[in-house]
């Protein structure tokens, strides 16, 4: 790609295609931009589990034309709260849920990420739909990347130019250092088994035990031990035909020979090793973990992630997990990241170059006015939700209530927010 002449749409080049950056290449396709994404893996075997979408998440993705319903995601209805050592009989505290939609006018869904994935990648590169469809280089790693002039370097020593570089490459990035002082993540002392079960085995083992999953059949779950710091979380996803089943718990990082600091992800790991980590918990609980298939529990070691100096140089940009990686506790790694998205491409309109109020400078000076714009859109409200995520995660505690840590998070409106800052310029 070569840089386009002012007042034509972008060519944009974007660096790994996990969920965020094909949210960022989807929603900078409807703005009118030519969009090139180079993804190292070839997306052979797709795993995961599911994520939850909170309602500033879905605002973003039903505006970018994703369905749920093809995604055949569950809407959340209500948290259901239980203790480590309760047995059937016993009621939990039920909260939020249901009028989620009516305070923040869009619906929190449970989705599995494989689902989403497919969703985004699909809406992105169809030949129908707003826009040019984007094309995905499978099996490109980015290599290198010069920001002041918007070249990345591909593993197979050839260099593509474009007018703006979007680094998605995730919280291991290895472009972040062209960017910005090379920042390590570090382990955290917490991990969390995920895995999936089908529901249907929850029905067929018919035991008294599972009843307290059987009655949550839209309910997100959450089961604490007393002082916080081991937690399982269960909720459906797939029309309800799966159950997403996560356990939380301390774990001395390099423990058991897996080595953290060289990578995020699942480590391959068995339902044995999650019981052992819930051995306290009442029956009921572990008759669940049993229910995992032997060949799909994986362990994530979770990595801590401090705010960065800088996500933004000459050309480039970071977003998603490489710019504000989060611990998973209030569900809103991925929805920042759609956040970033939509923000960009709210800044970088097709008309961009011809604005009366970027007028007078060239075309890489405008770039990095709305980069710089950008930054400071959305660097204190991530910085803000991972704070208070890796709060929670060190068992501190989070000094708000609910209702407020709800406002905060679900009804912040991105695109809206942009637009109201466009418009003061
Ligand atoms: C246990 C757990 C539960 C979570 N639950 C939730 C939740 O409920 N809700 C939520 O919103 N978030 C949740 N998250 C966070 C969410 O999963 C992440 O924030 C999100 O997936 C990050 O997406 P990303 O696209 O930024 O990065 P990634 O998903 O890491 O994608 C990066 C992509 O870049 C590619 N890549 C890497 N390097 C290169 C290179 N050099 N060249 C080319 N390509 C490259 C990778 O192959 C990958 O495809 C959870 C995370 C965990 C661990």
């Amino acid at each position: 790609m070569n840089s386009s002449p002012i007042g034509t749409p972008l060519n944009v080049i974007i660096v790994g295609a996990g969920l965020v950056g094909l949210a960022t290449a989807l929603a900078l396709r409807r703005a009118g931009h030519h969009v090139e994404i180079y993804e190292k893996s070839s997306f052979s075997r797709e795993v995961g589990a599911a994520v939850t979408c909170g309602p500033n998440a879905t605002r973003i993705l039903e505006g970018l034309g994703c369905d749920f319903g093809r995604m055949r995601a569950v809407e959340h209805t209500q948290t259901r709260y239980f203790g480590k050592d309760q047995a059937d009989g016993d009621l939990s505290f039920v909260s939020r849920g249901s009028d989620l939609f009516e305070k923040f006018g869009a619906k929190f869904y449970l989705v599995h990420r494989v689902d989403l994935h497919t969703e985004l990648k699909d809406r992105a590169t169809s030949s129908v739909g707003i826009g040019e469809s984007c094309i995905l280089h499978l099996g490109s790693a980015v290599l290198s990347l010069d920001a002041e002039s918007g070249t990345i370097g591909l593993g197979d020593g050839s260099y593509i130019s474009g007018d703006i570089v979007i680094v998605a490459d995730g919280i291991n990035s290895s472009l972040r250092k062209f960017i910005t002082p090379h920042t390590t993540p570090h382990p955290s002392g917490l991990a969390a088994f995920r895995t999936t079960i089908f529901f249907s085995l929850v029905n067929a083992e018919n035991e008294p035990g599972l009843e307290w999953v059987r009655e949550s059949k839209r309910a997100l779950c959450l089961i604490n031990d007393d002082d916080g710091r081991r937690n399982l979380t269960v909720y459906p996803c797939r029309g309800g035909e799966v159950l997403n089943v996560a356990g939380l718990h301390p774990r001395t990082p390099g423990a058991g020979g897996l080595e953290e600091e060289k990578g995020f992800g699942g480590h391959v790991s068995s339902p044995e090793d999650f019981l052992e980590a819930f051995k306290d918990f009442s029956a009921r609980y572990k008759e669940l973990i049993r229910l995992c298939p032997v060949d799909n529990v994986t362990l994530w070691p979770l990595l801590l992630f401090e705010e960065l100096p800088t996500w933004i140089k000459g050309r480039a940009c970071l977003v998603g997990d490489a710019a504000h990686a989060m611990f998973p506790m209030l569900g809103q790694g991925a929805a920042q990241g759609f956040e970033d998205a939509i923000t960009l491409a709210t800044l970088l309109p097709s008309t961009l170059s011809t604005s009366l109020s970027d007028a007078g400078k060239d075309q890489s000076d405008t770039i990095n006015t709305r980069l710089r714009l950008f930054e400071s859109l959305r660097k204190s409200r991530a910085t803000e939700i991972q704070t208070l995520s890796n709060r929670i995660g060190r068992g501190l505690p989070v000094l708000k209530f609910e209702a407020e840590v709800e406002e905060m998070l679900y009804g912040y409106d991105a695109a809206g927010i942009t637009r109201d800052a466009l418009g003061g310029i």
